[in-house]
């Protein structure tokens, strides 16, 4: 993307303030002796080339070239202004080329790690570098008396002094995607922010220039100046830290370039080293502390949206969980009424009469009380399927099912055994008339009727009981089963007790 932004107007603005930045570097940052204690320029090229692509570095190049030409050619020949614009703009290109290779990424002052990899490539790598090229240009085009190396560490320090206090500020405000926060900040914010600016300025007033108004020299620390940069820098982050910490750095610089301020020697580089390290730590400290807290908050933030986001997420799968739960039991329950109803008729099938059998047995030990089992077949059911179809046998056995179940008592269980062989199970049968109860089912059945075309099919059935006595379920139903034997050999139609009742009976008589 060559937009006209990205190939003109942004390189005129870098090149514009380069400019600035030698002048004020110049006017502001130096010595008498000519000793800068801070070179702002080259913070401008590097803030520039990373906030942009490589491909969009040429222009950049270009415009810093002819700023550095403009802003030296009053004191430098044409060829020494050239050399020293290659100089520097090959210590941004150093600086910016090896932390946009070592982060694999854009920077970001948000990270601890980041300001680490800036500091040591910017002060540590690049700045020396250059310095190498500074003090030659110096030492062999220039003629100084000064020692190649004395020229080498004030270039190098001057310059990376310039880089860390100026570069995160102005690459924050070069990136598109950083915009000012400050007027994102509500009104107590806002008066909070200023009260840090006002208590930072007169800090520095205090400790760096009031020995200018006054004759009481005011003795106080230089680190004074770090109150308000810390306060920001805890409250509002990195790119307001970054603002006030400039400024902060800015002014101990001019004011000891000035000839202001605690840390004003003898030896006028002497001053200025002092000045170097104050600042270079005090940008740095302030910068980290900012990094690590807005981290730390970044990281919390997004530890509890993603805590909050699993509750979500685990009370929507509890829900799913107890709907699936209540969804299994419901089948479950459906699926056990299947399993223990007879599908024709709709009564309990074998398997669930055989267990209400065994419960009533378990009961009838507890309660030595005794109950019946009663056994009814149909008689010649064979015949009424031959004769007018199955269809019609099993609306026989439907209608057979619902007479009984609708003459027994609601303690009474009654079942399909089997075919067209029905089983009721009669609790406490000592409080009931078997012979009577039989014979009441017998009038039952008798009037049971299907009608099939016009002819209406009337049933029997015969009818065996047995009663326990501290039999077996099975046993009790091989009694009844026995006895039905013989009301079907006496002619069907009718009911008989087992004998082993029968026998229980004589006995009591
Ligand atoms: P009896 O008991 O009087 O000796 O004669 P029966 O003809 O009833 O005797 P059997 O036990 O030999 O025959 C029972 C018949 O019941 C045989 C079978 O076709 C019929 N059956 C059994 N289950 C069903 C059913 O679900 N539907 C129909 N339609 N018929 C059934
Ligand atoms: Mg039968
Ligand atoms: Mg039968």
């Amino acid at each position: 993307m060559f937009s006209q932004y990205h190939t003109v107007f942004f390189p005129l603005i870098t090149g514009l303030l380069y400019y600035l930045g030698a002048y004020v570097g110049v006017h502001f940052a130096a010595l008498d002796s000519g000793i800068v204690v801070l070179w702002p320029p080259n913070a401008v090229l590097l803030a520039a080339l990373l906030s942009r692509p490589p491909r969009l570095w040429w222009p950049l190049f270009l415009a810093v070239m002819a700023a550095e030409v403009l802003a030296d050619v009053p004191v430098f020949t044409v060829t020494q202004a050239v050399l020293f614009g290659v100089i520097n703009i090959a210590e941004c290109m150093i600086a910016a080329g090896l932390i946009r290779y070592w982060l694999a990424r854009d920077i970001d002052w948000n990270e601890p790690k980041d300001l680490g990899v800036f500091l040591v490539t910017a002060f540590f790598v690049a700045a020396p570098l250059a310095a190498i090229g500074g003090a030659s240009v110096y030492s062999f085009l220039l003629t100084s008396d000064t020692p190649f190396l004395t020229f080498w560490r004030l270039w190098w320090i001057g310059d990376a002094t310039g880089l860390v206090v100026l570069t995160p500020l102005l690459h924050m405000l070069f990136s598109a995607g950083l915009q000012p926060r400050a007027s994102h900040l509500r009104l107590p914010a806002q008066i909070e922010l200023g009260a840090a600016w006002l208590f930072g300025l007169a800090a520095c007033f205090l400790v760096f220039s009031w020995n200018l108004h006054s004759d009481a020299y005011l003795v106080l620390t230089p680190l004074v100046v770090l109150a308000a940069p810390l306060w920001v820098a805890i409250r509002f982050g990195p790119f307001a830290a970054s603002f006030l910490v400039t400024a902060v750095a800015l002014y101990v610089a001019f004011a000891t370039a000035a000839g202001a301020g605690p840390f004003i020697r003898e030896h006028q580089d002497q001053s200025a080293l002092l000045a170097q390290e104050f600042v270079v730590l005090f940008v740095v400290l302030v910068l980290y502390v900012a990094a690590f807290v807005h981290q730390n908050r970044r990281k919390s933030r997004k530890l509890h949206e993603a805590f909050s986001e699993l509750y979500k997420l685990n009370q929507a799968l509890e829900e799913r969980v107890r709907q699936r739960t209540r969804e299994l039991f419901d089948a479950n329950q459906r699926l056990q009424s299947l399993a223990l109803t007879d599908e024709l008729t709709g009564i309990p099938n074998r398997r669930h009469m055989k267990n209400l059998g065994e419960d009533e047995v378990k009961r009838s030990e507890r309660s030595q009380r005794p109950f019946a089992v009663i056994l009814l077949d149909i008689d010649h059911f064979k015949q009424v399927n031959d004769r007018y179809g199955h269809a019609v046998g099993d609306q026989s056995l439907q209608a057979f099912a619902q007479a009984i179940g609708s003459s027994i008592r609601s303690v009474d269980c009654f079942g399909r055994w089997g075919g067209e062989e029905f089983m009721i199970i009669v609790p406490d049968s000592d409080q009931v008339d078997l012979t009577r109860l039989s014979e009441k089912l017998l009038d039952c059945i008798r009037a049971v009727a299907v009608s099939f075309e016009d002819q209406r099919i009337t049933l029997t059935a015969s009818v065996g009981i047995s009663e326990w006595h501290g039999t077996s379920f099975d046993r009790l139903v091989s009694e009844a089963d026995n006895a039905l034997y013989r009301a079907k050999a006496k002619g069907r139609n009718r009911a008989e007790l087992s004998l082993a009742r029968l026998h229980a009976a004589d006995r009591e008589a």
